[in-house]
């Protein structure tokens, strides 16, 4: 058997931190950071922009089939990866809450996941990567080295990303963000395609109590202690 991959999988519902987890902890590791939610995200974007309703189709495969998406890192003193697809770079609309339902509708389908699941592991075959998703550890690389799953209460969540959205000028309303976190997790843990689930040999971390670097420190230690059964 071939040692596992250089890759880091972070997993998880929407709002327990992943992001800021990710991209600290492949900064430390010199790992590249791939945001997976970005790319479906985009899917969902485009789909709206051209009119295409959640649902498989002639014209949904079309797109997927010539879609030329790229990632870049955040500008300097931004936290967000920005996307581009067909050469557009999408603007703040991509982190609305919005946008994130609308991902989770998009990502149920087979054909969305088919695509985007090649893309992902096509960026990672070199390794040395850090990729935070929800179907990162189970399905997109089942092999890597390092599995997490970062889990927090949804109140926790909730309060987070508002926080979040109000240090970026946004006026929110708390309740409200509350309930589509829950129904936006219901509907990725309920979805038969690639659900979001803790892998089995997921490290679980709860880090509704534990600030971001206190997570960060403690994968970061578990990274250490077992990097010596991986390939180089
Ligand atoms: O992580 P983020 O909130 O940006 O993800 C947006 C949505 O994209 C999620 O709610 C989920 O439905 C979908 N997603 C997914 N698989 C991933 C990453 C995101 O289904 N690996």
């Amino acid at each position: 058997m071939s040692p596992p991959k250089r890759i880091v999988t972070i997993d998880g519902p929407s709002g327990g931190g992943k992001s800021t987890v990710s991209r600290t902890l492949a900064a430390k590791l010199h790992f590249t950071y791939l945001d997976t939610g970005a790319m479906y995200r985009a899917v969902a974007y485009q789909c709206r922009k051209l009119g295409l309703p959640a649902e498989e189709g002639p014209r949904l495969a079309e797109l997927l089939a010539s879609l030329r998406m790229e990632l870049l890192p955040p500008l300097p003193g931004g936290d967000d990866v920005r996307v581009l697809v067909e050469g557009v770079e999408i603007g703040p609309e991509l982190r609305t809450p919005e946008m994130g339902m609308l991902a989770s509708q998009y990502s149920a389908l087979p054909m969305v996941r088919t695509t985007l699941t090649r893309l992902q592991q096509e960026i990672g075959s070199a390794g040395r990567i850090v990729a935070e998703g929800r179907d990162i550890g189970t399905v997109v690389f089942p092999d890597a080295a390092w599995k997490f799953f970062l889990d927090a209460s949804a109140e926790v969540r909730a309060r987070r990303r508002a926080a979040q959205l109000r240090s970026k000028g946004e006026t929110v309303d708390e309740q409200a963000l509350l309930a589509q976190i829950i129904k936006r997790d219901k509907d990725d843990r309920e979805r038969s395609l690639a659900p979001l689930v803790a892998a089995p040999d997921a490290v679980i971390i709860d880090s509704s109590q534990i600030p971001a670097d206190e997570v960060v420190a403690r994968m970061h230690a578990h990274i250490l202690a077992t990097s010596c059964f991986c390939d180089q």
